[in-house]
């Protein structure tokens, strides 16, 4: 197994998950099977309880695991599907050891950071990598050189270093080259993160220099110079017009050729798909415009798999996507105005009750108006509570976990049916829905299974179906009880899911739902 490990220096948000990902593609090029961990060194066990204005969107995998959204970008980027285990946090590993403790496995030894966190540590990511099967193991550490939460991963990996042969560890550090109040590239704080990195006994074999401008042939050497690494092992990341350049921009500097002769490794193929996705996406001949509303709108990163999903479909398509964010609480206060002229409505995934009679009016608006309408999770129940109050006529129909209602048409099922495998808890991962023949749904996914990834905890309440159904929205998706689809028929395009499709959507193979949504607009909008 050839392990890649990314650190980072100066500070974080560099996009080291975008660079990471980006060198998994380029060596998924050369034909090589690529996995990726990430390693968050905060104490929580997962991303499940954290806050998106903190961390950016909770990424969902297959297994229902909640994880960084860096994750995400691995999937997309290496076209794979990844399970919980590949995100490691410090309260993971130390849960672990703890466990361990306390069953008398380590015979009545002291238990220590070194050798017990760092061999658990070795161990789960060696174990990862195995199972995974793939030849190449990205290895990325959250967090800066320098950071006391990092420390015990650094060491493991220095520890690894030593084990593996030679030519089977590469560390790649991504650092920050900023600009002077001249416009001068400066390498210093970039000298002092690989001095801070040296210190830990490890050394960077490549160099990627984030910056706002190219690379100078005098910025590269003076890397080269202070941080001990080849010339042509300093590269160049300045900021690219899409993340999707980037696996591009790097292998132009001859990264991968680097990688191979550093791995030992000779090129097995020369996949060229990412190349003209790429071309196709530099050539989009329309535009399209899609109304986000939601409550983290300022922070995009909030909804990232849903805009990348966007613009997987428009790249399918051959348009690219406008997106415009609406603060569900300006709606509110200020009327749908702002929705005047837009070619479609999306409202996505969320929590809690702020913000909701502004996406209801969103939803209201674009089934009244026939705007192509996409609800997913949150948007779905919203969608089944503005239809069931102004439709059905449930005056103050809403969601018991929003406010007390006299139609709770969005439910905890297991109090309302009697269903006792459910429990309160989060429904996650993986599950089936049947599609009615016949419906948008099916003519979307041109089957009549699909399994799609889910996190909700509440779902639409059976008792008010057949009500909803005889005044025009159908359940065209369920898995049995529970409701996964909404559409209106009679509607150009309104449709709206309890699971969340944004996760599976790739580059060169949107989701098919998004797909459908985007084309409608395209349509509508002729
Ligand atoms: N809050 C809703 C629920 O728990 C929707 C969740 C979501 O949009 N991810 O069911």
């Amino acid at each position: 197994m050839k392990y890649i490990v990314i650190t980072g220096g100066v500070m974080s948000g560099l996009g080291k998950g975008i660079t990471a990902a980006s060198v998994g593609q380029i060596l998924k090029n050369k034909g090589y099977e690529v996995t990726a961990i990430k390693i968050d060194p905060y104490i929580n066990i997962d991303a499940g309880t954290m806050n998106p204005f903190q961390h950016g969107e909770v990424y969902i995998l297959k297994d229902g695991a909640e994880v960084d959204l860096d994750l995400g970008h691995y999937e997309r980027f290496l076209d794979t599907e990844l399970t919980g285990e590949h995100n490691l946090t410090t309260g993971k590993v130390y849960r672990s050891v703890i466990e361990k403790e306390r069953r008398g496995d380590y015979l009545g030894g002291t238990v220590q950071i070194i050798p017990h966190i760092t061999n658990d540590i070795k161990e789960r990511i060696r174990y990862i990598a195995a199972k995974s099967k793939a030849d190449i193991c990205l290895i990325e550490i959250g967090g800066t050189v320098g950071d006391i939460e990092s420390m015990p991963f650094l060491e493991a990996v220095r520890q690894m270093h030593g084990e593996e042969a030679e030519e089977d560890v590469v560390f790649i550090h991504v650092t920050l080259i900023p600009l002077s109040l001249l416009g001068e590239q400066k390498t210093k704080p970039t000298q002092h993160s690989v001095k801070a990195f040296r210190e830990l006994g490890l050394s960077p074999d490549i160099i990627v220099g984030r910056c706002k401008t190219p690379l100078s042939q005098e910025t590269k050497s003076k890397i080269s110079l202070f941080c001990d690494v080849p010339v042509q092992a300093v590269i160049n990341a300045h900021d690219a017009e899409d993340i999707y350049f980037v696996p591009l921009l790097l292998e132009e500097q001859g990264l991968g050729e680097f990688l191979m002769k550093k791995l030992h490794l000779t090129p097995l193929g020369n996949r060229t798909e990412w190349r003209q996705m790429v071309e196709k996406m530099s050539s989009l001949k329309r535009r399209v415009s899609v109304a986000i509303v939601g409550k983290y709108t300022h922070l995009e990163d909030a909804y990232l798999s849903i805009k990348e999903a966007l613009k997987h479909a428009g790249i399918d398509l051959g348009c690219a996507i406008d997106i415009t964010w609406i603060e569900a609480e300006n709606l509110e206060a200020e009327g749908t105005k702002c929705l005047d002229g837009l070619g479609g409505i999306l409202v996505p995934g969320g929590f809690g009750v702020r913000g909701t009679e502004g996406k209801i009016c969103a939803i209201k608006y674009a089934r009244e108006n026939d705007v192509p309408f996409f609800g997913l999770c949150f948007g779905m129940q919203l969608a089944v509570i503005e239809f069931a109050r102004n439709v059905v006529g449930l005056e103050g129909a809403g969601s018991s976990e929003l406010v007390e209602t006299k139609h709770p048409v969005i439910d905890l099922i297991p109090e309302q049916c009697g269903i006792e495998d459910m429990g309160g808890t989060m429904r996650l991962g993986n599950y089936e829905a049947s599609l009615k023949e016949g419906s948008l749904a099916h003519r979307i996914y041109g089957a009549t299974e699909i399994i799609e990834r889910h996190r909700h905890r509440y779902e639409v309440n059976p008792r008010y179906i057949d009500q909803i159904e005889a005044q025009g929205m159908i359940f065209s998706g369920r898995n049995n009880h529970r409701m996964e689809i909404a559409e209106i028929p009679s509607n150009t395009f309104f449709f709206a899911s309890q699971f969340h499709p944004e996760f599976t959507s790739r580059p060169g193979r949107a989701s098919p739902p998004f797909k459908a949504f985007v084309k409608a607009i395209l349509e509508s909008s002729r």
